[in-house]
């Protein structure tokens, strides 16, 4: 939706944007190719070539998320329209409805074993002479590379915040877990390791929302690359922090926590940003030692805008762990 909203013709918006928002339809992203290290956008290799007033797609994409979905009618598909331009205005991205003749949804992904179909699934994909009018390009010939980027940041954030839920969800199981099993004469709750893995996830889901929340606001108000240091800094923080979080839910769980009975097998691992290792991004995120080193303002909650009401919580200490005595400790 990023893509249409801001590179997207006034007659692209209207035709696709709208459905979307209003969530008649859904869409996928086919930029990975199982043959070529998609984490470098260079490299991608689907070929889109111009044939009258039409582009012509050819290639084949896997983890497409949200492909397999029965409402997902529309593609953004990432292609080099010209081989022999600079390396980085090689690529486009055009539009393609899912129903086009030539586009052949292979299979659907496993992630570690289970098939994340929730919203439809990551689909193979394979386009073969698929040929979509002229005017489905999205911005212009060349554009795919600066697009990918743009989408990139929003992608990340909204990646995290859906992490964060993730991660409250285990901590409430955990908490209900712990007061309703007994071991060796007490509650789980009343055990020293237990009480500490609670709180402590507590303090790591606030420290990570607080994170992602100025980076949120970072970007509504400097924009994507102002906040760049910040979106770097969330993509190593949230995997790491979420995974210690369901580690510890898993385990308060006995062998309960990694079967099919509870929902934390399935949330287990939780997927970095982007399906992109921390390694990458601490070796990108090349400013990073120095402008840490600067202080950054501290966000104006008044000011943020609607990107933060989307994962901020009303109640940002639920019932389970908020305290009800007084003390100061
Ligand atoms: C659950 C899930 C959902 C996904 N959804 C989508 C989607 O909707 N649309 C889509 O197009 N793709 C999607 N992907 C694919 C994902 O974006 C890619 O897997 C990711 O970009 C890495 O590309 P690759 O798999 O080709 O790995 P490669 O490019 O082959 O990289 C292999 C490893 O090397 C690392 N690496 C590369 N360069 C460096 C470096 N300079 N330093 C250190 N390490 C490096 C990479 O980070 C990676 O870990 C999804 C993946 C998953 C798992």
């Amino acid at each position: 939706m990023e893509v249409l909203a801001e590179f997207g013709t006034p007659e692209q918006r209207k035709r696709w944007l709208q459905p979307l928002l209003e969530g008649e339809i859904r869409s996928a992203f086919c930029m990975t190719e199982p043959e070529v290290a998609s984490s470098d956008a260079a490299n991608i290799a689907t070929r889109i070539e111009r044939d009258g007033d039409q582009y012509v797609i050819n290639g084949r994409k896997w983890w497409s998320s949200g492909a397999m979905a029965p409402e997902c009618e529309i593609l953004i598909v990432m292609g080099r329209s010209d081989p022999d331009a600079p390396k980085h205005r090689q690529q486009s991205m055009i539009l393609v409805p899912r129903d086009t003749p030539g586009v052949d949804v292979r299979r659907g992904m496993h992630v570690f074993g289970y098939t994340d179909g929730a919203h439809g699934g990551h689909a193979e994909i394979v386009f073969d002479n698929v040929r979509v009018p002229a005017e489905n390009l999205i911005s212009g010939e060349g554009e795919g590379f600066a697009i990918a980027q743009a989408r990139l940041g929003p992608g990340r954030i909204h990646h995290c915040m859906r992490l964060i839920g993730m991660a409250e969800r285990g901590l409430e199981l955990m908490c209900r877990r712990a007061v309703s099993r007994t071991a060796f004469g007490k509650p789980l709750a009343e055990q020293g390791v237990v009480q500490e893995w609670i709180a402590e996830s507590r303090v790591r889901i606030e420290q990570l929302r607080l994170l992602v929340l100025k980076t949120a606001w970072l970007m509504d108000t400097v924009g994507n690359k102002g906040a760049h240091t910040e979106i770097q800094a969330i993509k190593i923080a949230t995997p790491s922090t979420v995974e210690w979080i369901l580690d510890k839910a898993i385990q308060a769980h006995g062998g309960g926590g990694v079967s099919q009975d509870f929902p934390l097998a399935q949330l287990w691992p939780p997927p970095a940003p982007c399906a992109s290792p921390t390694a990458r991004t601490r070796s990108t995120a090349a400013p990073w030692p120095a402008a840490s080193c600067a202080p950054t303002p501290v966000p104006d909650c008044s000011s943020v805008a609607l990107r933060h009401k989307a994962f901020h919580s009303p109640d940002p200490f639920p019932p389970l762990n908020r305290r009800n005595d007084t003390s100061h400790d």
